[in-house]
């Protein structure tokens, strides 16, 4: 003879509107996260994987038009920075930064690029 417990369906109640709801933002935000943990993967999401650019004047343009990594609305550039980090390998690079910011949900976030690099090898 087995225990009860063990053998026990769990009862299949339905969902109140309020819980329902809750879910759903739960959800929601879990989802909003796991795409801007992926969007850090992509090029452009580190400075270790910056999008690879001919001109300044590219980067901006090229930051706005990925969109926002959460909910996928319009972004704006809200900073243009130079900065120097090291790579993969501790080499200091110099990179440009562009910060955007979602004009629909207000997620930041911080885009990599690399100038004036040739595509021959
Ligand atoms: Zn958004």
């Amino acid at each position: 003879m087995y225990r009860g417990a063990m053998s026990k369906k769990r009862a299949a109640r339905p969902k109140s509107k309020r819980t329902e709801r809750r879910e759903a933002e739960r959800d929601a935000v879990k989802l909003a996260e796991a795409r801007i943990r992926l969007a850090s993967l992509e090029a452009g999401g580190s400075p270790e994987r910056p999008i690879e650019v001919t001109s300044a004047s590219i980067v901006e343009p090229h930051a706005a038009s990925l969109g926002c990594a959460a909910c996928g609305g319009t972004t704006r550039v809200e900073e243009h920075a130079a900065v120097t980090l090291p790579d993969s390998s501790g080499v200091p690079r110099s990179l440009r930064v562009a910060r955007t910011r979602c004009a629909r949900c207000g997620v930041q976030r911080q885009i990599y690029f690399r100038l004036g690099t040739t595509l021959a090898n």
